[in-house]
């Protein structure tokens, strides 16, 4: 295990309200006592909880983030919408953008591209999410689709220091199905190596997303290339949530 700094990226998806907020207790109280570990945890609950999550987590030292964002970085006539500057205002720092249920309603490259631009602009760190679906597994198309959706998602970004890439297999999302421990590997490698050489940027953290539990995370751990977790399902329960964490410093 390395002795970076570990992201854990809780994903509530569009789960959750006002009575959740009590759940999270536990991982508020442990957090606390991690304090001293490398460990960064990031709830991204629904925009509704956003403002809640900020009152309870604000003297913690979790992090705060939403789901997604519009391009629009300011306001406009864009019912239903939320921008960056809003997420901003709340007392957010990150946003997620990307993620392949939006990808899969519709959301393409260009759009992604415009939000990173405009979360950016208001200073929020980016969860860049990217991978590929089954169907693009198979006829072997893994690496030409990340390449695409690194250059395009990334396309014109000047200030990439607060971006993280969280690579997430479609088909590993919610399915319980794990890469095997080479392909996840190579495929992160590569992703780090790929941005490096043609974004030109050294460093970047690259986290691991889908179907990731406590029952699995000794085997993710054992690949010492992925820097943290992006964590959906197993992320409503602060039981399997510290889990997870505890089992990645031991
Ligand atoms: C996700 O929503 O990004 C995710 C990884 O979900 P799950 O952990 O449930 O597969």
């Amino acid at each position: 295990m390395t002795n970076k700094l570990r992201y854990f990226i809780a994903n509530w998806k569009m789960y959750g309200d006002i009575k959740s907020l009590k759940s999270i207790d536990p991982v508020i109280k442990f957090a606390k006592l991690s304090k001293k570990k490398k460990i960064k945890l990031v709830y991204c609950p629904p925009y509704t909880l956003l403002h809640p999550f900020f009152e309870k987590i604000k003297k913690t030292n979790i992090g705060l983030g939403a789901q997604d964002c519009h391009y629009e970085q300011n306001y406009g006539a864009y019912t239903g919408a939320v921008s960056s500057k809003m997420i901003k205002n709340l007392g957010a720092k990150f946003v997620i953008i990307g993620h392949s249920e939006n990808r899969q309603k519709g959301e393409n490259d260009l759009q992604i591209n415009k939000k990173i631009k405009s979360a950016l602009q208001n200073k929020l760190s980016v969860i860049f999410c990217i991978g590929e679906t089954i169907s693009q597994k198979r006829k072997k198309l893994t690496k030409k689709i990340l390449k695409s959706q690194i250059l395009k998602g990334l396309n014109g970004i000047k200030n990439k220091s607060k971006i993280i890439v969280a690579y997430e297999p479609v088909w590993s999302i919610g399915t319980g199905i794990l890469p095997k421990g080479f392909e996840l590997n190579e495929n992160i490698n590569f992703i780090r190596l790929f941005i490096k050489k043609n974004i030109k940027l050294k460093n970047i953290a690259v986290i691991y997303g889908g179907s990731v539990n406590p029952n699995n995370i000794n085997i993710l751990n054992s690949i010492s290339s992925i820097d943290g977790f992006l964590i959906g399902g197993a992320s409503h329960s602060s039981k399997k949530l510290i889990d997870i964490v505890r089992k990645s410093f031991n």
